[in-house]
Protein backbone atom coordinates (compact mmCIF):
# COMPACT_ATOMS: atom_id res chain seq x y z
CA UNK A 1 0.00 0.00 0.00
CA UNK A 2 1.15 3.25 -0.55
CA UNK A 3 2.75 5.71 2.08
CA UNK A 4 -0.91 7.79 2.25
CA UNK A 5 -2.53 4.34 3.70
CA UNK A 6 -5.12 5.20 5.95
CA UNK A 7 -5.22 3.11 9.38
CA UNK A 8 -8.71 3.99 9.72
CA UNK A 9 -10.39 1.91 7.50
CA UNK A 10 -11.58 -2.01 7.17
CA UNK A 11 -10.15 -3.52 3.68
CA UNK A 12 -11.67 -6.81 2.10
CA UNK A 13 -9.97 -8.73 -0.63
CA UNK A 14 -11.12 -9.96 -3.61
CA UNK A 15 -9.47 -11.29 -6.94
CA UNK A 16 -11.05 -9.02 -8.85
CA UNK A 17 -12.80 -5.78 -8.27
CA UNK A 18 -14.87 -3.97 -10.56
CA UNK A 19 -15.89 -0.14 -10.33
CA UNK A 20 -19.46 0.34 -11.77
CA UNK A 21 -22.36 -1.88 -12.41
CA UNK A 22 -23.27 -0.98 -15.84
CA UNK A 23 -23.14 -3.38 -18.76
CA UNK A 24 -19.93 -3.63 -19.05
CA UNK A 25 -19.30 -4.34 -15.42
CA UNK A 26 -21.91 -6.46 -15.35
CA UNK A 27 -21.11 -8.96 -17.96
CA UNK A 28 -17.31 -8.82 -17.10
CA UNK A 29 -18.34 -10.22 -13.30
CA UNK A 30 -20.82 -12.79 -15.32
CA UNK A 31 -18.13 -13.87 -17.62
CA UNK A 32 -15.32 -13.96 -14.91
CA UNK A 33 -17.73 -16.47 -12.82
CA UNK A 34 -18.85 -18.67 -15.40
CA UNK A 35 -15.27 -19.09 -16.68
CA UNK A 36 -13.75 -19.59 -13.25
CA UNK A 37 -16.20 -20.12 -10.31
CA UNK A 38 -13.58 -20.19 -7.83
CA UNK A 39 -13.06 -16.38 -8.31
CA UNK A 40 -14.37 -13.73 -5.63
CA UNK A 41 -15.25 -10.68 -7.79
CA UNK A 42 -17.11 -7.47 -6.21
CA UNK A 43 -18.47 -5.00 -8.12
CA UNK A 44 -19.04 -1.15 -6.62
CA UNK A 45 -21.68 0.92 -7.98
CA UNK A 46 -22.10 4.95 -6.95
CA UNK A 47 -26.05 4.52 -7.64
CA UNK A 48 -28.33 3.64 -4.39
CA UNK A 49 -29.20 0.43 -6.86
CA UNK A 50 -27.91 -1.15 -9.79
CA UNK A 51 -29.23 0.95 -12.89
CA UNK A 52 -30.01 4.22 -10.67
CA UNK A 53 -27.25 6.26 -12.78
CA UNK A 54 -28.06 4.38 -15.83
CA UNK A 55 -29.13 5.89 -19.08
CA UNK A 56 -28.99 5.42 -22.51
CA UNK A 57 -31.20 5.16 -25.70
CA UNK A 58 -32.00 2.57 -26.13
CA UNK A 59 -32.08 0.04 -29.34
CA UNK A 60 -29.82 -3.31 -27.72
CA UNK A 61 -28.15 -4.93 -30.31
CA UNK A 62 -28.02 -8.61 -28.91
CA UNK A 63 -25.23 -10.07 -30.09
CA UNK A 64 -23.06 -10.13 -27.26
CA UNK A 65 -26.13 -10.56 -24.85
CA UNK A 66 -26.49 -13.97 -27.08
CA UNK A 67 -22.72 -15.06 -26.49
CA UNK A 68 -23.20 -13.90 -22.71
CA UNK A 69 -26.12 -15.67 -21.62
CA UNK A 70 -27.74 -17.58 -24.77
CA UNK A 71 -30.89 -18.48 -23.69
CA UNK A 72 -31.93 -15.03 -21.97
CA UNK A 73 -35.60 -15.22 -24.03
CA UNK A 74 -36.28 -18.08 -21.93
CA UNK A 75 -34.77 -16.77 -18.44
CA UNK A 76 -37.45 -13.59 -18.85
CA UNK A 77 -34.33 -10.60 -19.82
CA UNK A 78 -36.03 -7.62 -20.17
CA UNK A 79 -35.75 -7.37 -23.40
CA UNK A 80 -39.04 -7.66 -25.09
CA UNK A 81 -39.67 -4.76 -27.61
CA UNK A 82 -39.07 -5.70 -31.22
CA UNK A 83 -37.89 -2.95 -33.61
CA UNK A 84 -40.80 -3.09 -36.24
CA UNK A 85 -39.60 0.00 -38.45
CA UNK A 86 -36.96 2.32 -39.11
CA UNK A 87 -36.99 6.09 -40.36
CA UNK A 88 -34.66 8.56 -40.57
CA UNK A 89 -35.84 12.12 -41.01
CA UNK A 90 -33.70 15.38 -42.23
CA UNK A 91 -35.40 17.91 -40.49
CA UNK A 92 -35.42 21.52 -41.79
CA UNK A 93 -36.90 24.26 -39.89
CA UNK A 94 -40.49 23.23 -40.78
CA UNK A 95 -40.08 20.30 -42.94
CA UNK A 96 -39.15 16.48 -42.54
CA UNK A 97 -37.49 14.83 -45.56
CA UNK A 98 -37.33 10.94 -45.30
CA UNK A 99 -33.92 9.49 -45.90
CA UNK A 100 -32.34 6.22 -46.19
CA UNK A 101 -31.26 4.40 -43.29
CA UNK A 102 -27.43 3.86 -43.86
CA UNK A 103 -26.67 -0.28 -43.15
CA UNK A 104 -25.43 0.76 -40.12
CA UNK A 105 -28.85 2.07 -38.42
CA UNK A 106 -30.92 -0.62 -39.71
CA UNK A 107 -32.57 -1.84 -36.81
CA UNK A 108 -34.31 -5.30 -38.33
CA UNK A 109 -34.09 -8.20 -35.11
CA UNK A 110 -32.58 -5.66 -32.34
CA UNK A 111 -34.77 -4.66 -29.39
CA UNK A 112 -35.92 -0.89 -27.62
CA UNK A 113 -34.75 -1.86 -24.03
CA UNK A 114 -34.57 0.11 -20.85
CA UNK A 115 -31.02 0.06 -19.67
CA UNK A 116 -31.74 0.52 -16.61
CA UNK A 117 -34.26 -2.82 -16.55
CA UNK A 118 -31.96 -4.79 -18.31
CA UNK A 119 -28.89 -4.29 -16.03
CA UNK A 120 -31.13 -5.00 -13.05
CA UNK A 121 -31.75 -8.04 -14.47
CA UNK A 122 -27.97 -8.45 -15.13
CA UNK A 123 -27.54 -7.75 -12.07
CA UNK A 124 -29.53 -10.84 -10.73
CA UNK A 125 -27.98 -13.02 -12.98
CA UNK A 126 -24.65 -12.06 -11.31
CA UNK A 127 -25.45 -12.06 -7.84
CA UNK A 128 -27.29 -16.01 -8.67
CA UNK A 129 -23.86 -16.92 -10.16
CA UNK A 130 -21.68 -15.65 -6.47
CA UNK A 131 -20.54 -11.97 -7.49
CA UNK A 132 -21.11 -9.72 -4.65
CA UNK A 133 -22.44 -6.47 -5.82
CA UNK A 134 -22.30 -3.09 -3.52
CA UNK A 135 -24.76 -0.03 -4.66
CA UNK A 136 -24.53 2.60 -2.90
CA UNK A 137 -20.98 3.13 -2.84
CA UNK A 138 -18.71 4.87 -4.48
CA UNK A 139 -15.37 4.35 -5.29
CA UNK A 140 -13.82 7.77 -4.58
CA UNK A 141 -9.72 6.72 -4.52
CA UNK A 142 -7.66 4.17 -6.35
CA UNK A 143 -5.03 2.32 -4.11
CA UNK A 144 -1.38 1.43 -5.31
CA UNK A 145 1.01 -1.01 -3.70
CA UNK A 146 4.65 -0.45 -3.56
CA UNK A 147 5.35 -1.11 -7.08
CA UNK A 148 2.92 1.38 -8.52
CA UNK A 149 0.47 -0.98 -9.26
CA UNK A 150 -3.37 -0.55 -8.47
CA UNK A 151 -4.17 -2.67 -5.82
CA UNK A 152 -8.27 -1.68 -5.76
CA UNK A 153 -9.94 0.83 -4.51
CA UNK A 154 -11.59 2.87 -1.21
CA UNK A 155 -15.51 3.83 -1.51
CA UNK A 156 -15.77 7.41 -0.04
CA UNK A 157 -16.36 8.55 3.50
CA UNK A 158 -19.18 8.80 4.59
CA UNK A 159 -20.66 12.08 7.00
CA UNK A 160 -17.70 14.55 6.26
CA UNK A 161 -18.99 17.95 6.32
CA UNK A 162 -18.78 20.79 3.68
CA UNK A 163 -15.41 21.58 4.34
CA UNK A 164 -14.75 18.05 4.71
CA UNK A 165 -14.18 17.54 8.35
CA UNK A 166 -15.49 14.51 10.15
CA UNK A 167 -19.09 15.32 11.69
CA UNK A 168 -20.76 13.19 14.38
CA UNK A 169 -21.84 10.64 12.24
CA UNK A 170 -18.81 9.85 10.14
CA UNK A 171 -17.98 6.59 8.92
CA UNK A 172 -14.88 5.80 6.65
CA UNK A 173 -14.40 3.99 3.17
CA UNK A 174 -13.77 0.81 2.98
CA UNK A 175 -10.16 -0.47 1.31
CA UNK A 176 -11.39 -3.14 -1.66
CA UNK A 177 -8.00 -4.98 -2.74
CA UNK A 178 -7.88 -6.82 -5.38
CA UNK A 179 -5.55 -8.86 -7.66
CA UNK A 180 -6.87 -7.08 -10.56
CA UNK A 181 -9.32 -3.55 -10.70
CA UNK A 182 -11.38 -3.00 -13.65
CA UNK A 183 -12.84 0.07 -14.54
CA UNK A 184 -15.86 0.40 -16.15
CA UNK A 185 -17.42 3.74 -15.04
CA UNK A 186 -18.94 4.92 -18.20
CA UNK A 187 -18.31 7.38 -20.26
CA UNK A 188 -15.46 9.67 -19.05
CA UNK A 189 -14.94 7.91 -15.51
CA UNK A 190 -13.20 9.90 -12.84
CA UNK A 191 -10.80 7.52 -11.53
CA UNK A 192 -10.48 6.49 -15.12
CA UNK A 193 -8.83 10.03 -15.78
CA UNK A 194 -6.61 9.39 -13.14
CA UNK A 195 -5.37 6.31 -14.56
CA UNK A 196 -5.01 7.41 -17.78
CA UNK A 197 -2.88 10.41 -16.54
CA UNK A 198 -0.77 8.27 -13.84
CA UNK A 199 -0.12 5.80 -17.06
CA UNK A 200 0.16 8.00 -19.47
CA UNK A 201 -2.72 5.65 -21.48
CA UNK A 202 -3.45 7.88 -23.81
CA UNK A 203 0.63 8.17 -25.20
CA UNK A 204 -0.47 6.77 -28.70
CA UNK A 205 -4.00 7.71 -29.23
CA UNK A 206 -5.92 10.92 -29.83
CA UNK A 207 -7.78 12.28 -27.15
CA UNK A 208 -11.26 11.26 -26.26
CA UNK A 209 -14.22 12.82 -27.79
CA UNK A 210 -18.33 13.18 -26.76
CA UNK A 211 -21.83 14.03 -27.11
CA UNK A 212 -24.27 14.71 -24.42
CA UNK A 213 -27.25 12.94 -24.61
CA UNK A 214 -30.70 14.61 -22.97
CA UNK A 215 -33.53 12.13 -22.65
CA UNK A 216 -37.18 11.96 -21.96
CA UNK A 217 -40.00 9.77 -21.30
CA UNK A 218 -42.73 10.16 -22.02
CA UNK A 219 -46.13 8.19 -21.79
CA UNK A 220 -48.01 9.16 -25.36
CA UNK A 221 -52.14 9.45 -26.42
CA UNK A 222 -52.45 5.39 -27.77
CA UNK A 223 -53.41 6.88 -31.39
CA UNK A 224 -49.76 8.34 -31.21
CA UNK A 225 -48.04 5.08 -29.90
CA UNK A 226 -46.46 2.86 -32.48
CA UNK A 227 -44.45 0.08 -30.31
CA UNK A 228 -41.39 -0.92 -32.43
CA UNK A 229 -41.25 2.19 -33.92
CA UNK A 230 -37.67 3.71 -34.02
CA UNK A 231 -37.11 7.28 -35.52
CA UNK A 232 -33.76 9.06 -36.33
CA UNK A 233 -33.44 13.11 -37.23
CA UNK A 234 -30.40 14.82 -38.11
CA UNK A 235 -30.30 18.85 -39.07
CA UNK A 236 -32.10 21.33 -37.42
CA UNK A 237 -32.60 22.11 -34.73
CA UNK A 238 -28.80 21.94 -34.69
CA UNK A 239 -26.86 23.87 -37.42
CA UNK A 240 -24.85 22.25 -40.01
CA UNK A 241 -21.88 22.77 -38.04
CA UNK A 242 -23.27 21.05 -34.82
CA UNK A 243 -22.75 17.28 -35.04
CA UNK A 244 -25.79 15.60 -33.37
CA UNK A 245 -29.19 13.71 -33.89
CA UNK A 246 -31.92 12.65 -32.07
CA UNK A 247 -34.03 9.80 -31.85
CA UNK A 248 -37.83 8.35 -30.74
CA UNK A 249 -38.12 4.64 -29.20
CA UNK A 250 -41.63 3.69 -29.31
CA UNK A 251 -41.10 1.45 -26.26
CA UNK A 252 -44.40 -0.83 -24.74
CA UNK A 253 -46.85 0.63 -22.59
CA UNK A 254 -47.50 3.61 -24.36
CA UNK A 255 -43.74 5.17 -23.68
CA UNK A 256 -41.84 6.81 -25.83
CA UNK A 257 -38.29 7.57 -25.20
CA UNK A 258 -36.89 10.96 -26.98
CA UNK A 259 -33.47 11.97 -26.62
CA UNK A 260 -31.23 14.43 -28.66
CA UNK A 261 -27.33 14.33 -28.59
CA UNK A 262 -25.09 17.12 -29.47
CA UNK A 263 -21.38 16.61 -30.20
CA UNK A 264 -19.73 18.03 -27.51
CA UNK A 265 -17.28 19.77 -30.11
CA UNK A 266 -19.76 22.70 -30.83
CA UNK A 267 -18.21 25.87 -31.05
CA UNK A 268 -21.03 28.17 -29.70
CA UNK A 269 -21.17 29.33 -26.24
CA UNK A 270 -24.65 30.34 -26.38
CA UNK A 271 -25.68 26.31 -27.22
CA UNK A 272 -27.36 25.04 -24.62
CA UNK A 273 -27.71 20.74 -25.63
CA UNK A 274 -31.10 21.14 -22.43
CA UNK A 275 -32.81 23.91 -24.99
CA UNK A 276 -31.91 22.31 -28.19
CA UNK A 277 -33.82 19.31 -27.05
CA UNK A 278 -36.62 21.25 -25.86
CA UNK A 279 -37.06 23.21 -29.16
CA UNK A 280 -36.84 20.25 -30.60
CA UNK A 281 -39.97 18.72 -29.81
CA UNK A 282 -41.78 21.97 -31.38
CA UNK A 283 -41.00 20.58 -34.48
CA UNK A 284 -44.22 20.16 -36.93
CA UNK A 285 -42.73 16.95 -37.38
CA UNK A 286 -42.36 15.99 -34.46
CA UNK A 287 -44.96 17.90 -31.95
CA UNK A 288 -47.90 15.77 -32.90
CA UNK A 289 -46.31 12.50 -31.06
CA UNK A 290 -46.18 14.68 -27.67
CA UNK A 291 -49.62 16.34 -27.79
CA UNK A 292 -51.94 14.60 -25.76
CA UNK A 293 -49.65 12.85 -23.37
CA UNK A 294 -47.32 13.48 -20.33
CA UNK A 295 -43.37 13.65 -19.81
CA UNK A 296 -42.62 10.84 -16.63
CA UNK A 297 -38.79 10.96 -16.54
CA UNK A 298 -35.76 13.40 -17.41
CA UNK A 299 -31.86 12.63 -17.38
CA UNK A 300 -28.60 13.01 -19.28
CA UNK A 301 -25.47 11.56 -19.68
CA UNK A 302 -21.95 12.07 -21.95
CA UNK A 303 -21.70 9.44 -24.31
CA UNK A 304 -17.98 8.76 -25.98
CA UNK A 305 -17.83 9.46 -29.89
CA UNK A 306 -13.92 9.33 -30.30
CA UNK A 307 -13.77 5.41 -31.51
CA UNK A 308 -11.39 3.49 -32.62
CA UNK A 309 -8.36 5.90 -32.72
CA UNK A 310 -9.58 7.75 -29.35
CA UNK A 311 -8.95 3.99 -27.74
CA UNK A 312 -6.41 4.59 -24.75
CA UNK A 313 -4.28 1.97 -23.70
CA UNK A 314 -6.30 -0.78 -21.87
CA UNK A 315 -4.35 -1.90 -19.16
CA UNK A 316 -1.91 -1.09 -17.08
CA UNK A 317 -0.09 -2.75 -13.81
CA UNK A 318 -2.97 -4.24 -11.79
CA UNK A 319 -6.06 -3.33 -13.77
CA UNK A 320 -7.60 -2.73 -16.93
CA UNK A 321 -10.37 -0.54 -18.72
CA UNK A 322 -13.71 -1.56 -20.41
CA UNK A 323 -16.74 -0.09 -21.88
CA UNK A 324 -17.43 3.46 -22.23
CA UNK A 325 -14.88 4.53 -19.63
CA UNK A 326 -12.05 2.83 -22.58
CA UNK A 327 -14.14 4.39 -25.59
CA UNK A 328 -16.05 1.37 -26.83
CA UNK A 329 -18.90 2.70 -28.89
CA UNK A 330 -20.25 2.38 -31.96
CA UNK A 331 -21.40 6.14 -33.64
CA UNK A 332 -22.92 5.24 -36.44
CA UNK A 333 -24.84 2.98 -35.13
CA UNK A 334 -25.20 5.25 -32.04
CA UNK A 335 -24.53 1.75 -29.64
CA UNK A 336 -22.29 0.93 -27.12
CA UNK A 337 -24.17 -1.15 -25.19
CA UNK A 338 -23.04 -4.45 -27.04
CA UNK A 339 -19.48 -3.16 -27.54
CA UNK A 340 -19.30 -2.58 -23.60
CA UNK A 341 -20.97 -6.24 -22.91
CA UNK A 342 -18.28 -7.23 -25.04
CA UNK A 343 -15.40 -6.09 -23.60
CA UNK A 344 -16.31 -6.97 -20.43
CA UNK A 345 -16.64 -10.12 -21.43
CA UNK A 346 -13.05 -10.18 -23.68
CA UNK A 347 -11.41 -8.85 -20.68
CA UNK A 348 -12.69 -11.07 -18.26
CA UNK A 349 -11.44 -14.11 -20.52
CA UNK A 350 -8.33 -13.20 -20.44
CA UNK A 351 -8.20 -12.52 -17.05
CA UNK A 352 -9.68 -16.06 -16.03
CA UNK A 353 -6.93 -17.77 -17.88
CA UNK A 354 -4.90 -15.60 -16.57
CA UNK A 355 -5.38 -16.88 -12.72
CA UNK A 356 -5.80 -19.85 -14.27
CA UNK A 357 -1.60 -19.98 -14.70
CA UNK A 358 -1.51 -17.77 -11.89
CA UNK A 359 -0.04 -14.12 -13.21
CA UNK A 360 -2.17 -11.74 -13.18
CA UNK A 361 -0.05 -8.67 -13.02
CA UNK A 362 -0.99 -6.63 -16.03
CA UNK A 363 -3.77 -8.31 -18.64
CA UNK A 364 -1.67 -7.65 -21.96
CA UNK A 365 -3.88 -10.75 -23.53
CA UNK A 366 -6.84 -8.90 -23.54
CA UNK A 367 -6.24 -6.06 -25.94
CA UNK A 368 -4.82 -9.14 -27.79
CA UNK A 369 -8.13 -10.89 -27.94
CA UNK A 370 -10.35 -7.43 -28.16
CA UNK A 371 -8.25 -7.24 -31.58
CA UNK A 372 -9.10 -10.97 -32.24
CA UNK A 373 -13.25 -10.17 -31.60
CA UNK A 374 -15.79 -8.73 -33.99
CA UNK A 375 -15.96 -5.43 -31.64
CA UNK A 376 -12.43 -4.41 -32.85
CA UNK A 377 -13.55 -5.19 -36.88
CA UNK A 378 -16.75 -3.40 -36.36
CA UNK A 379 -15.08 -0.07 -34.56
CA UNK A 380 -12.18 0.14 -36.42
CA UNK A 381 -14.68 -0.11 -39.49
CA UNK A 382 -16.45 2.95 -38.98
CA UNK A 383 -13.31 4.98 -37.56
CA UNK A 384 -13.55 7.88 -40.06
CA UNK A 385 -17.43 8.56 -39.72
CA UNK A 386 -18.20 10.96 -36.80
CA UNK A 387 -15.06 12.87 -37.42
CA UNK A 388 -15.90 13.58 -40.79
CA UNK A 389 -18.87 15.50 -39.53
CA UNK A 390 -16.29 18.39 -38.37
CA UNK A 391 -16.63 19.55 -41.96
CA UNK A 392 -20.14 20.27 -41.49
CA UNK A 393 -23.34 17.75 -42.18
CA UNK A 394 -23.52 17.67 -45.24
CA UNK A 395 -20.14 17.17 -46.24
CA UNK A 396 -19.57 14.66 -43.22
CA UNK A 397 -23.19 12.22 -45.10
CA UNK A 398 -21.16 12.30 -48.28
CA UNK A 399 -17.96 11.21 -46.64
CA UNK A 400 -19.95 8.73 -44.34
CA UNK A 401 -21.41 7.43 -47.66
CA UNK A 402 -17.89 7.05 -48.96
CA UNK A 403 -16.77 5.26 -45.72
CA UNK A 404 -19.67 3.20 -45.85
CA UNK A 405 -19.56 1.79 -49.56
CA UNK A 406 -15.51 1.23 -49.02
CA UNK A 407 -16.08 -0.73 -45.66
CA UNK A 408 -13.57 1.94 -44.32
CA UNK A 409 -10.55 0.13 -45.93
CA UNK A 410 -9.78 4.17 -46.80
CA UNK A 411 -5.73 4.13 -46.20
CA UNK A 412 -6.00 6.78 -43.37
CA UNK A 413 -7.62 8.09 -40.11
CA UNK A 414 -9.07 11.06 -39.66
CA UNK A 415 -8.14 12.75 -36.32
CA UNK A 416 -9.84 13.58 -33.25
CA UNK A 417 -9.38 16.67 -31.21
CA UNK A 418 -10.14 17.79 -27.63
CA UNK A 419 -13.98 19.17 -27.14
CA UNK A 420 -13.22 21.78 -24.43
CA UNK A 421 -10.84 23.28 -27.16
CA UNK A 422 -13.47 24.15 -29.47
CA UNK A 423 -15.47 26.87 -28.13
CA UNK A 424 -15.07 29.68 -29.70
CA UNK A 425 -15.01 33.22 -27.72
CA UNK A 426 -18.15 35.37 -27.37
CA UNK A 427 -16.98 38.33 -29.82
CA UNK A 428 -16.91 35.48 -32.99
CA UNK A 429 -20.56 34.01 -32.03
CA UNK A 430 -24.37 35.16 -32.14
CA UNK A 431 -26.58 34.57 -29.70
CA UNK A 432 -28.79 32.12 -29.46
CA UNK A 433 -32.58 32.90 -29.05
CA UNK A 434 -34.33 29.88 -27.55
CA UNK A 435 -38.35 30.07 -26.51
CA UNK A 436 -39.52 29.95 -23.58
CA UNK A 437 -40.74 26.86 -21.98
CA UNK A 438 -44.18 26.32 -22.60
CA UNK A 439 -44.74 23.99 -19.95
CA UNK A 440 -46.85 21.03 -22.01
CA UNK A 441 -44.22 20.16 -24.52
CA UNK A 442 -41.57 22.07 -23.57
CA UNK A 443 -40.31 22.74 -19.72
CA UNK A 444 -37.22 24.54 -18.06
CA UNK A 445 -34.82 23.07 -16.08
CA UNK A 446 -35.55 22.99 -12.91
CA UNK A 447 -38.81 20.84 -13.49
CA UNK A 448 -36.71 18.51 -15.19
CA UNK A 449 -33.91 17.73 -12.84
CA UNK A 450 -37.35 17.50 -10.85
CA UNK A 451 -38.24 14.28 -12.78
CA UNK A 452 -34.37 12.58 -12.12
CA UNK A 453 -35.02 12.04 -8.50
CA UNK A 454 -31.52 12.79 -8.32
CA UNK A 455 -30.70 14.16 -4.12
CA UNK A 456 -27.51 14.60 -3.04
CA UNK A 457 -26.89 15.32 0.99
CA UNK A 458 -26.59 18.88 1.50
CA UNK A 459 -24.13 18.32 4.08
CA UNK A 460 -20.81 16.69 2.26
CA UNK A 461 -18.14 18.53 0.26
CA UNK A 462 -18.48 19.67 -2.80
CA UNK A 463 -18.03 17.27 -5.41
CA UNK A 464 -17.78 19.10 -8.65
CA UNK A 465 -14.26 21.37 -7.70
CA UNK A 466 -12.87 24.19 -8.82
CA UNK A 467 -9.03 23.68 -9.60
CA UNK A 468 -9.00 27.59 -9.68
CA UNK A 469 -11.73 29.48 -7.82
CA UNK A 470 -11.15 32.38 -9.76
CA UNK A 471 -11.55 31.03 -13.10
CA UNK A 472 -15.21 31.47 -13.89
CA UNK A 473 -15.55 34.95 -13.22
CA UNK A 474 -12.24 36.58 -14.13
CA UNK A 475 -11.70 34.15 -17.31
CA UNK A 476 -14.66 32.27 -18.74
CA UNK A 477 -17.46 34.96 -18.09
CA UNK A 478 -15.59 37.72 -20.23
CA UNK A 479 -14.33 35.19 -22.80
CA UNK A 480 -17.35 32.54 -23.03
CA UNK A 481 -20.02 34.17 -20.99
CA UNK A 482 -19.57 31.30 -18.69
CA UNK A 483 -21.12 28.45 -20.62
CA UNK A 484 -21.27 25.98 -17.73
CA UNK A 485 -24.47 28.13 -17.48
CA UNK A 486 -25.60 26.81 -21.09
CA UNK A 487 -24.01 22.89 -21.10
CA UNK A 488 -25.17 21.89 -17.43
CA UNK A 489 -28.31 20.54 -18.26
CA UNK A 490 -29.15 20.44 -14.81
CA UNK A 491 -28.31 23.78 -13.91
CA UNK A 492 -26.17 23.64 -11.30
CA UNK A 493 -23.88 26.38 -12.41
CA UNK A 494 -25.67 30.21 -12.13
CA UNK A 495 -23.93 33.56 -12.44
CA UNK A 496 -25.34 35.27 -9.79
CA UNK A 497 -24.45 38.68 -8.35
CA UNK A 498 -22.98 38.82 -4.55
CA UNK A 499 -24.00 41.41 -2.00
CA UNK A 500 -21.29 44.38 -3.33
CA UNK A 501 -22.98 44.28 -6.72
CA UNK A 502 -20.17 41.83 -8.48
CA UNK A 503 -20.27 38.38 -10.36
CA UNK A 504 -20.24 35.40 -8.61
CA UNK A 505 -19.97 31.95 -9.36
CA UNK A 506 -22.63 29.63 -7.79
CA UNK A 507 -22.58 25.70 -7.98
CA UNK A 508 -25.84 24.14 -7.36
CA UNK A 509 -24.51 20.84 -6.56
CA UNK A 510 -27.73 19.18 -5.45
CA UNK A 511 -28.96 18.72 -8.61
CA UNK A 512 -26.08 17.38 -10.29
CA UNK A 513 -27.58 14.22 -12.73
CA UNK A 514 -24.26 12.74 -12.73
CA UNK A 515 -23.83 13.79 -16.85
CA UNK A 516 -19.98 14.70 -16.80
CA UNK A 517 -20.10 17.44 -19.45
CA UNK A 518 -18.59 20.15 -17.08
CA UNK A 519 -15.03 18.03 -17.04
CA UNK A 520 -15.24 17.55 -20.77
CA UNK A 521 -16.48 20.89 -22.14
CA UNK A 522 -15.12 23.55 -19.51
CA UNK A 523 -12.71 25.91 -21.79
CA UNK A 524 -10.42 26.23 -19.16
CA UNK A 525 -10.23 22.67 -17.45
CA UNK A 526 -11.45 23.81 -14.42
CA UNK A 527 -13.90 21.73 -13.37
CA UNK A 528 -13.24 18.10 -11.93
CA UNK A 529 -16.14 16.41 -10.80
CA UNK A 530 -16.03 13.73 -8.38
CA UNK A 531 -17.89 11.41 -7.02
CA UNK A 532 -20.04 12.18 -3.97
CA UNK A 533 -21.56 10.51 -1.21
CA UNK A 534 -22.30 6.42 -2.09
CA UNK A 535 -25.68 6.42 -3.44
CA UNK A 536 -26.03 9.86 -4.39
CA UNK A 537 -26.91 11.06 -7.65
CA UNK A 538 -30.10 10.31 -9.94
CA UNK A 539 -32.14 7.35 -9.55
CA UNK A 540 -33.72 6.67 -12.51
CA UNK A 541 -36.26 4.25 -13.19
CA UNK A 542 -36.28 2.78 -16.25
CA UNK A 543 -33.73 5.49 -18.29
C1 LIG B 1 -28.41 9.38 -24.68
C2 LIG B 1 -27.76 8.06 -24.95
C3 LIG B 1 -28.33 7.19 -25.85
C4 LIG B 1 -27.73 5.96 -26.11
N1 LIG B 1 -28.36 5.09 -26.94
C5 LIG B 1 -27.88 3.85 -27.10
C6 LIG B 1 -28.61 2.87 -27.84
O1 LIG B 1 -29.71 3.14 -28.33
N2 LIG B 1 -28.06 1.65 -27.97
C7 LIG B 1 -26.85 1.32 -27.42
O2 LIG B 1 -26.42 0.18 -27.56
N3 LIG B 1 -26.14 2.23 -26.73
C8 LIG B 1 -26.62 3.48 -26.54
N4 LIG B 1 -25.93 4.38 -25.77
C9 LIG B 1 -24.61 4.02 -25.26
C10 LIG B 1 -24.68 3.08 -24.07
O3 LIG B 1 -25.61 3.53 -23.12
C11 LIG B 1 -23.30 2.97 -23.44
O4 LIG B 1 -22.39 2.56 -24.43
C12 LIG B 1 -23.28 1.99 -22.28
O5 LIG B 1 -24.17 2.39 -21.27
C13 LIG B 1 -21.87 1.88 -21.71
O6 LIG B 1 -21.88 0.92 -20.71
P1 LIG B 1 -20.80 0.97 -19.52
O7 LIG B 1 -21.10 -0.18 -18.65
O8 LIG B 1 -19.45 1.12 -20.09
O9 LIG B 1 -21.07 2.35 -18.76
P2 LIG B 1 -22.39 2.88 -18.05
O10 LIG B 1 -23.59 2.29 -18.66
O11 LIG B 1 -22.28 4.36 -18.03
O12 LIG B 1 -22.27 2.33 -16.56
C14 LIG B 1 -21.29 2.78 -15.69
C15 LIG B 1 -21.72 2.48 -14.26
O13 LIG B 1 -20.62 2.76 -13.39
C16 LIG B 1 -21.05 3.50 -12.28
N5 LIG B 1 -19.89 4.27 -11.80
C17 LIG B 1 -19.20 5.22 -12.47
N6 LIG B 1 -18.17 5.67 -11.74
C18 LIG B 1 -18.22 5.01 -10.57
C19 LIG B 1 -17.42 5.04 -9.38
N7 LIG B 1 -16.34 5.81 -9.30
N8 LIG B 1 -17.77 4.25 -8.34
C20 LIG B 1 -18.85 3.42 -8.44
N9 LIG B 1 -19.64 3.34 -9.53
C21 LIG B 1 -19.32 4.11 -10.58
C22 LIG B 1 -22.18 4.35 -12.83
O14 LIG B 1 -23.03 4.80 -11.80
C23 LIG B 1 -22.87 3.38 -13.79
O15 LIG B 1 -23.83 2.61 -13.13
C24 LIG B 1 -26.51 5.61 -25.48
C25 LIG B 1 -25.94 6.48 -24.57
C26 LIG B 1 -26.56 7.70 -24.28
C27 LIG B 1 -25.95 8.60 -23.26
S1 LIG C 1 -22.74 19.59 -12.84
FE1 LIG C 1 -21.59 18.68 -14.50
S2 LIG C 1 -21.94 16.48 -14.30
FE2 LIG C 1 -23.49 17.49 -13.04
S3 LIG C 1 -25.25 17.67 -14.38
FE3 LIG C 1 -24.10 19.59 -14.60
S4 LIG C 1 -22.70 19.27 -16.33
FE4 LIG C 1 -23.51 17.27 -15.69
Amino acid sequence: MTAEARTDRESMEFDVVIVGAGPAGLSCAIRLRQHNPGLSVCIVEKGSEVGAHLLSGAVLETRALDELIPDWREMGAPVKTAVTKDRLLLLTKNRAIPMPAPPQMHNRGNFIISLCNLSRWLGDQAESIGVEIFPGFAAAEILYDDTGAVRGVATGDVGLDRDGKPSASFEPGVELLARQTIFAEGAHGSLTKQLIEKFDLRKDSDPQTYGLGVKEIWKVAPEMHREGLVVHTIGWPLDNWTYGGSFLYHMEDCQVAVGLVVGLDYENPHLSPFEEMQRFKLHPAIRPTFEGGKRVAYGARALVEGGFQSLPKLTFPGGLLIGDTAGFLNVPKIKGNHMAMKSGMVAAEALADLFRIGNVTEATSYPERLKRSWLWTELKKVRNIRPGFKYGLYQGLVNAAFETATFGLAPWTLKNQADYAQLKKLKDVAPIDYPRPDGTITFDRASSVWLSNTNHAEDQPCHLRLKDPAIPVDVNLPEYGEPAQNYCPAGVYEIITDDDGRPKFQINAQNCVHCKTCDIKDPSQNIIWTVPQGGDGPNYPNM
